[in-house]
């Protein structure tokens, strides 16, 4: 079973405060966020405190957009990919759930991502 090689949690027993996986052996609440973000990050008692925002729909349907964009970008690697694919999966199916999206529209926004060139438009005087 999947396993986290810092904490032990696996896939049926997270952590208490709710994580999710950012490499293949290694979770949210093990990643140190220092090194991962390159800069000094407050106490990990204030960073796991619990928030909750309130969003409309078409405010998640463009976050949603921006995350899809974010992530065809080759440079975002790492523990902040893992975690901008769990935040864009979520949206996603929320956004399916809610009947925003179909789920062609979004498998079609998704793999967006994959495409390997940017289409890039020149103007034409
Ligand atoms: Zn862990
Ligand atoms: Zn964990």
């Amino acid at each position: 079973m999947r396993t986290c090689r810092t904490c032990g949690c696996t896939e049926d027993r997270p952590c208490p405060t709710g994580c999710v996986w950012l490499e293949a052996d290694l979770c949210s609440s093990c990643v140190d966020w220092s090194a991962a973000l390159g800069r000094e990050l407050p106490p990990r008692e204030l960073l796991e405190a619990r928030v909750s925002i309130e969003l409309s729909l078409l405010d998640l349907l463009v976050l949603h957009g921006h995350l899809c964009l974010s992530l065809r970008h080759p440079q975002v690697t790492g523990a902040s990919r893992g975690l901008a694919e769990v935040l864009r999966d979520y949206f996603g199916e929320t956004l399916v759930e809610t009947a925003v999206l179909t789920p062609e529209q979004l498998a079609e926004a998704n793999a967006l991502e994959v495409k390997e060139q940017p289409r890039v438009v020149l103007a034409r005087g």
